[in-house]
């Protein structure tokens, strides 16, 4: 048996270190090619007339790559590899298919680490240590974790009393399954395929635009690894045009998303509009988006409160699910916290990250850029807010923002509700006297993804843990609400953040499962007859 997966450890590309001279080397060589991905569709690299560029959104001037767009028929062709690929797949035994994902995960903690880290560092701006924690060991430690989870799935097994046996067997779903990624995570995007086909299913993966280079390596990874032609078939194009013709399929079986909650629900919608013509009940697994609280107790340490505001909010650029966006401060703490927080945001640099002393590269895209210049905007000019910290931004060489912090006046301002996904915290400061209220305005969001509770009052901090349950599905003491890791903190959230299943964790892998379950009698009974029908008294 399998030995239980240790997670992989995180590199610290301190000055001197082997791996940092190697990130540099791979940073050089692929800020100096221009690659030309592939669609992957069964045996078939596929290039089409049409096609875009992808450029670094921290230097407009720097084109990484270049890929095509599908066509419809493209997106039939990958749909039908995938049923093609399905039979012989799904027949392997479990063992065999956990190997391939072990080997990827092998390769990619090894030889190919610093391709994974330099392409997302390069294609989503990420800085080597948000690069490390995701491309490198949050992809690795999915593999590893979900080949040991799927050895174990049917583990437990029905009982058998004597003259009969009884089992559960694995079987994948009834149709393929359509990934459809976001663009900040290079894990994520790459786990959204690999967890249903790690369990037999076949996939259609569609990658998000912004993040074609770092997929185009981790596909090239899988097939490295010896995922056989077919199982993934990669297909990039426009969102509309390859979601209309793979949910026209009646083969279509399942959904693995991750994005906004608003295409989220379309995508939901638009599956139930297709049940007349399906196989089967296709399953959705959809993770969304977060407005992620950090409440501060009047007990809270002042210290260990601004590193997590500070990381929660502004490590990659605030693009994560689970980015810090919304702090509830009590009044006695607000002075000195936000001193402290002027403070260690005036050392912050905002810049390339392939220069090693940026703590922030660029948000993701001009549409990222504008939506955040705007929210610095609203702050500047709404006479209920107060820009604390930041609030500048340039798009001269790339889509650059600043580290934004802004007292809100009002709880139910649109900087305390709704997702902004960019570099930006709002604050609101609570009487200290009135800490019950607080806790209902954090407690009244429709997001509830990931939360954090700062509190040395031990007996405070179990209080608002217990009065904040169905806030969060994940959800932080004295830490801050971002940075899950894969067999530790199981992840996803509850209300509009999405179905909560839990990606990192055994659960997620149940919903790419269709089980069988058999029944073996050993000697099978030859009267039809039962012993009350039989006359007599
Ligand atoms: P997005 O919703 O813009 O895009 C996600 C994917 O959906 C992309 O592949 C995109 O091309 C595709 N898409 C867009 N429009 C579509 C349409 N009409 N039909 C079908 N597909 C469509 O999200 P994003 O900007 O890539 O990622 C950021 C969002 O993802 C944020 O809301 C963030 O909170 C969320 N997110 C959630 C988690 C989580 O685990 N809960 C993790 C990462 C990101």
């Amino acid at each position: 048996m399998n030995p239980a997966p240790q997670n992989e450890p995180v590199l610290a590309y301190a000055p001197g270190s082997p791996e940092r001279a190697a990130l540099r080397v791979e940073l050089a060589r692929q800020s100096g090619a221009v690659v030309q991905v592939p669609m992957r569709i069964g045996d078939d690299s596929l290039f089409t007339d049409d096609g875009a560029a992808i450029r670094a959104p921290h230097r407009h001037a720097l084109v990484l790559a270049t890929h095509p767009l599908a066509r419809p028929e493209d997106v039939r062709r990958a749909v039908q590899a995938a049923e093609r690929a399905r039979p012989d797949w799904a027949a392997l035994p479990q063992a065999a298919r956990s190997r391939i994902f072990q080997r990827a995960a092998e390769l990619l903690a090894g030889p190919w680490r610093q391709r994974l880290n330099a392409a997302t560092m390069l294609g989503q701006s990420k800085t080597p240590r948000e690069a490390e924690i995701d491309a490198a060991c949050e992809l690795a430690d999915f593999f590893r974790f979900n080949a040991w989870f799927a050895e174990r799935l049917m583990d437990e097994q029905p009982s058998s009393p004597p003259g009969a046996r009884n089992w559960l067997e694995a079987r994948p779903l009834d149709g393929f399954v359509y990934a459809v990624t976001p663009f900040n995570f290079t894990a994520i995007a790459g786990n959204l395929p690999a967890a249903p086909a790690l369990l037999g299913n076949t996939v259609v993966w569609k990658p998000s635009p912004l993040a074609v280079l770092s997929a185009h390596h981790v596909m090239e990874l899988l097939r490295e690894a010896g995922l056989p032609p077919g199982v993934v078939n990669l297909v990039i194009g426009d969102a509309e045009l390859v979601t209309t013709e793979v949910l026209e399929s009646r083969e279509f079986g399942g959904l693995h998303f991750t994005g906004s909650g608003s295409v989220f629900r379309s995508l939901w919608q638009r599956i139930a509009e297709g049940l007349p013509r399906y196989r089967c009940y296709p399953r959705i697994v959809g993770e969304a988006g977060g407005k992620d609280f950090v409440l501060a107790h009047p007990s809270a340490d002042l210290e260990a409160l601004t590193v997590a505001l500070v990381r929660g909010a502004f490590e990659y650029q605030g693009q994560k699910c689970s980015a810090a966006s919304r702090a509830y401060v009590p009044r006695s703490l607000w002075p000195r916290l936000e001193e402290r927080l002027r403070a260690v945001i005036a050392e912050l640099t905002v810049g390339d990250p392939t220069d090693f002393r940026s703590f922030l590269g660029a948000v993701i895209g001009r549409a990222a850029w504008e939506r955040v210049r705007r929210c610095q905007e609203l702050a500047a000019t709404d006479a209920g807010c107060r820009v604390v910290a930041g609030g500048g931004g340039s798009d001269a060489e790339g889509w650059f923002v600043d580290p934004t912090v802004v007292e809100v006046g009002d709880p139910r301002h649109a900087l305390l509700r709704e997702e902004i996904f960019g570099p930006i915290l709002s604050v609101f400061v609570y009487e200290d006297a009135r800490l019950d209220e607080a806790v209902a305005l954090v407690d009244e969001a429709d997001l509830a993804l990931t939360g954090a509770i700062f509190a040395e009052d031990r007996l405070a901090l179990e209080r608002l843990a217990g009065r904040l349950r169905g806030a969060a599905g994940n959800l932080y003491l004295n830490d801050k609400p971002t940075g899950a890791v894969v067999g530790q903190q199981p992840f996803g959230g509850g209300r509009l953040s999405g179905t909560n299943d839990k990606a990192g964790s055994a659960w997620n892998l149940t919903r790419w499962v269709s089980p069988r379950a058999v029944k073996e009698t050993f000697v099978s009974p030859r009267d039809w007859r039962y012993p009350y029908l039989v006359p007599g008294d």
